[in-house]
């Protein structure tokens, strides 16, 4: 197992070994990876030499660019590019560091420890338009005057600084968050070259001696990618003596009811809903209707905009599917890519759209008022949205929460499995059963779950509206248990299968075909036996 390398192939034996001990001493006897010791003797023929610039990215193929690891290092790295695993590497020791201390997990405080920040407090001289430092600790003595500035709509003072480690602090009250999986794309993103677009905000205000710390509040995954890469200087924006209060009413609502500005599809589902909103005020207006007045309901909305039926359908099931989201009781929300084409989650969130939202959002106008059943807990939308959230969160739960390892991640998953890699089963089986066409399959099984619960107890539901009425909960018990003895199921764990049935990607009947035949059309058996409901809703761990 070493890296495709003209250079390496060519060595005999020896050439090699020698390689491995020059690199070794270069590397003063760690891994570059995980900057554990290497041993020739213990480690011997359990050692790669790979490129530390990919060859992808034009690295060339000679000793300068070589680095010596563990194979396992080198195996689990999960990112093309040397560097960016050494970091993770390392980022992961700071993690479990801040685990062992009883921490949720690392967050910038933790990177700037390592990295030698977090030290001192700045003095400020404050001016009308303009404020005074000097950087003492770092032995620079002379004195900056920079402009202060004055937020017209806040009122809040702050000026821009480049400012070293030292001075900067983690404002863990305001940013409570620890770091996530995504320093590694962060990473990644300024290895290329490609600059920091937005600058770090923090806040400074002075304790009785007059100095006090910079305190970062947002920003800490820009700012610890770069610190990791070996910056010693971070530019901030740094708000004087704010009402900290309101910056973290301002960052949970960056975190929460704003999020995702930035992103592709998820993104218009977001504006779609504030236009919903803009439309409901405007109808209001002009139906001189009070503010709290919500007596209409969405077809009299589609009615009212006429001209642009169509476009205000969608702002409606928009809103839903925002609503849903953005909901803070989502737990499979941290398990959905929102764009680009990194693997280190299991699901896209066009795949959530064409499974959880399609097979259980009412997707037409409702006749009933806007605010109808509210008080009595039964209106329809929310219950919609409450309960799809309860059952992505039973998903999630079940299937990802501690057994998705997004370091493993999903890159060429069964390739690496028909290679001979060790997948751990919980991991491969969450990577299956998110597949869009099984996902699809597994909640079509779910309604048919409900829909028989209401067959027998006389529950009669629309079956284009069923999460619009609240589940009973023998009712959640039961799609519970379907859910488990669903992922208990051998296939999805089934090594022998990554030939036959999931090295490709099959279409929705095909799987269609495997839940109700236990076979393929080709005649593959994935199952001992066709998926039999009544079997499947028996709790067998009891
Ligand atoms: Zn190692």
């Amino acid at each position: 197992m070493t890296a495709h390398s003209p250079y390496l192939a060519s060595l005999g034996e020896e050439d090699r070994k020698a390689l491995e001990i020059r690199l070794l001493d270069r590397q003063t006897g760690h891994c570059f990876i995980c900057d554990e010791t290497i041993d020739l003797v213990l480690h011997g023929g359990q050692l790669d030499i790979d490129h530390i610039i990919p060859r992808a990215d034009n690295g060339p193929d000679e000793e300068n660019n070589f680095a010596l690891t563990h194979a396992t290092c080198n195996r689990q790295k999960g990112a093309s590019d040397l560097r960016v695993a050494r970091r993770i590497a390392e980022f992961e020791k700071l993690q479990r560091t801040a685990i062992g201390e009883g921490k949720r997990g690392a967050n910038l405080g933790d990177v700037l420890g390592r990295y030698n920040g977090a030290k001192a407090n700045l003095k400020l001289k404050r001016y009308p338009d303009a404020v005074e430092f000097t950087l003492t600790a770092v032995d620079k003595n002379d004195i900056r005057r920079v402009p202060l500035y004055k937020d017209q709509l806040s009122g809040m003072e702050y000026f821009f600084a480049v400012l070293p480690l030292e001075y900067l602090h983690h404002d863990d009250r305001i940013n409570p968050r620890s770091i996530g999986a995504n320093i590694r794309g962060l990473i990644e993103e300024f290895l290329q070259k490609r600059p920091q677009l937005h600058v770090a905000l923090a806040w400074w205000s002075p304790e009785s001696d007059g100095s006090g710390h910079i305190k970062i509040f947002d920003g800490q995954h820009k700012a610890a990618a770069q610190i990791m890469l070996g910056m010693k200087e971070l530019p901030v924006r740094v708000f004087v003596e704010p009402d900290t209060n309101v910056l973290l009413v301002a960052n949970t609502n960056a975190g929460s009811a704003l999020r995702q500005v930035a992103f592709d599809v998820a993104v218009m589902r977001h504006l779609g809903s504030s236009l919903f909103m803009e439309r409901v005020r405007q109808y209001k207006d002009m139906k001189g209707l009070p503010e709290n007045n919500y007596s209409f309901s969405e077809k009299d909305l589609v009615a009212f905009f006429r001209g642009e039926h169509r476009e205000m359908l969608r702002y409606i099931i928009d809103a839903v599917r925002d609503s849903i989201t953005h909901n803070k009781d989502n737990g499979l929300m941290e398990f959905i890519e929102w764009a680009g084409k990194t693997a280190d989650r299991p699901l896209a969130y066009s795949t959530i759209e064409r499974t959880f939202f399609s097979e259980f959002i009412y997707m037409k106008a409702l006749d009933a008022p806007l605010d109808n059943g509210m008080e009595r807990g039964e209106n329809a939308r929310l219950l919609e949205r409450d309960q799809i959230v309860r059952l992505m969160s039973l998903f999630a739960e079940i299937f990802f929460v501690g057994k998705w390892d997004p370091e493993i991640g999903g890159r060429k998953l069964e390739n690496r499995l028909q290679k001979g890699d060790q997948i751990p089963e919980n991991h491969l089986r969450a990577w299956r059963i998110a597949r869009e066409e099984i996902l699809a399959n597994v909640l079509t099984w779910v309604r048919l779950v409900i829909e028989n619960y209401n067959a027998y107890t006389g529950r009669m539901i629309d079956k284009e509206r069923l999460l619009q009425y609240a589940l009973p909960e023998d009712l959640w018990q039961r799609i519970r248990t379907f859910l488990n003895n669903l992922g208990a199921l051998p296939c999805w764990i089934d090594k022998n299968l990554s030939n036959t049935v999931f090295g490709a990607k099959q279409n929705r009947d095909f799987w269609t075909d495997v839940f109700k035949t236990g076979k393929t059309q080709t005649g593959v058996r994935v199952l001992a036996e066709p998926l039999n409901l009544q079997t499947m809703i028996v709790n067998r761990s009891t």
